[in-house]
């Protein structure tokens, strides 16, 4: 295959596109596909010889897309979204062409500088203060991992990185028992270990509040623990719960901890005004992290940090190797030095044109519609006999359960599944098995979401 071949392929695969997102509606959303049964169709080995793209096209159509979950299904209503707006998917396709490897401003001076004004314009359009800098990473789990490794370093007097963690007593890191599974990984890589991630209790509405933090805190502080950073949440993966920031916050400043939150899913509805309460006194942190892949319709992956004072994290993941040095002098940056690894893809190119063609009205009216849309389902399905919300709204993700327990809810979620119209994922709250019910899909519309209640009644 040559770059002529390419030509002619690109435009198949762009019609093919087309004709997939024209058609999605018709596919179940989850495939009805058995363990092996790819992985059987293909060869043992790779081939010898070279085959026309004729046959490896023909091979895709046949193999993967009856075999994938579609996440770009305006009925995907499973986990968190990660939607993909056209401008971002088009982006994407430049980006490709490019193949670019932009860990220096030398290797790629425009997606350096683009990276830099799209974290500029993002940290405005959420309403943080104009002096946040900040990253782009492929996920909210390296994001959280960086910051993590930053709070180990600061806490050490930056031995960490250098000696390891051998001789000094225990570091904490502070959460609450909200936070999401990437915050224990994180704090397992860095080190730390596990066992001193605290999980703070949280109140009567999941949030970790200040006086559990600073009791946490000093609880440690007398039994000779050493306090490292604290990791906030802001709309957590199962229920949407969010800590008391501004007090939180508070309490970190008092206690000289430096603070990172998780708005993966949530931060990008701070685009709309009216839903920035919930993450009031935002601006106090040091590190926040948000996917603008998962509801700002910028296409799978791309993760933001926003970072207060970016030095701290440059000094604790930056590398200067003689065979990465280049001669500019002046204001250039070399992103490699604020993420964990070096080679970093051209992401900055999707927000950038996911912005412009949108527009952050555009963007504002769709986060707008999906959590109406998820308060009225929620309200259609309290009315039903056989159902019990669970968690009410927060933003576009409730949660329920069926009358007759977590058997019968487990069963019904199978169900639903299996039929392929809808896509619902579980997680367990307060021991209990419930379902999720998120939307976000870039392309659902109010009738998509509705549907849910269509297909709970038939197989309630
Ligand atoms: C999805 C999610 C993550 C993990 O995101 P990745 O980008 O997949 O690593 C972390 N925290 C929260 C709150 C999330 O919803």
């Amino acid at each position: 295959m040559n770059h002529d071949d390419l030509n002619h392929w690109s435009k198949r695969a762009a019609d093919w596109a087309t004709e997939y997102h024209r058609t999605l509606r018709e596919r179940p959303v989850r495939p009805a596909a058995e363990p092996g049964a790819v992985a059987a169709e293909l060869p043992a080995a790779a081939p010898e010889a070279p085959e026309s793209p004729e046959e490896i096209f023909a091979d895709f159509e046949r193999l993967v897309p009856g075999a994938m979950t579609h996440w770009q299904h305006p009925r995907f209503f499973a986990y968190f979204p990660a939607n993909a707006s056209p401008a971002s998917m088009w982006a994407e396709q430049l980006a490709n062409a490019m193949s670019a490897q932009c860990m220096l401003w030398q290797t790629s001076p425009a997606a350096t500088e683009i990276e830099g004004v799209m974290v500029r314009w993002l940290a405005a359009a959420l309403g943080l203060p104009g002096r946040f800098t900040g990253t782009i990473h492929d996920s909210a789990t390296t994001a959280t991992l960086s910051a993590v490794l930053t709070m180990r370093d600061r806490a050490t007097d930056w031995d960490a990185s250098r000696k390891g963690l051998f001789g000094g007593p225990p570091l904490r890191v502070y959460a609450s028992s909200q936070a999401h599974s990437s915050v224990d990984k994180a704090v397992g890589l860095s080190g730390i270990g596990r066992d001193n991630l605290v999980k703070v209790e949280t109140d009567a509405d999941f949030a970790m509040t200040g006086r559990a933090l600073k009791e946490a805190v000093s609880a440690d502080r007398a039994a000779g623990l050493v306090p490292a950073g604290v990791v906030l949440c802001v709309g957590g993966t199962s229920i949407g719960a969010t800590d008391r920031l501004a007090e939180c916050l508070e309490v970190a400043k008092d206690e000289g901890l430096p603070t990172h939150v998780d708005a993966a899913w949530a931060g990008s509805a701070m685009i709309c005004p009216e839903f920035r309460g919930i993450w009031a006194g935002v601006e106090e942190a040091d590190s926040i992290v948000f996917n603008p892949h998962k509801w700002l319709g910028v296409q799978f992956d791309c993760s933001v940090q926003f970072l207060a004072d970016p030095g701290p994290q440059v000094r604790t993941l930056g590398m200067r190797p003689d065979y990465l040095e280049t001669p500019e002098h002046g204001d250039i940056v070399n992103y490699n030095e604020w993420t964990v690894p070096l080679g970093r893809r051209f992401r900055a190119l999707k927000i950038w044109f996911t912005l412009r063609a949108h527009g952050l009205e555009g963007l504002r009216a769709r986060i707008r519609n999906h959590v109406a849309w998820t308060e009225e389902l929620c309200g259609i399905i309290r009315t039903m006999d056989d159902f019990e919300i669970v968690t009410e709204p927060r933003l576009a993700l409730f949660t329920f359960a069926h009358r007759g327990g977590d058997e019968a809810t487990a069963a019904l979620l199978e169900k639903i599944n299996s039929d392929g119209r809808v896509y619902l994922t579980q997680t367990r709250h307060q021991g209990r098995f419930v379902i999720r019910m998120t939307a976000g899909a870039f392309d659902c519309a109010r009738e998509d979401v509705m549907s849910v209640a269509e297909v709970l009644r038939e197989f309630a």
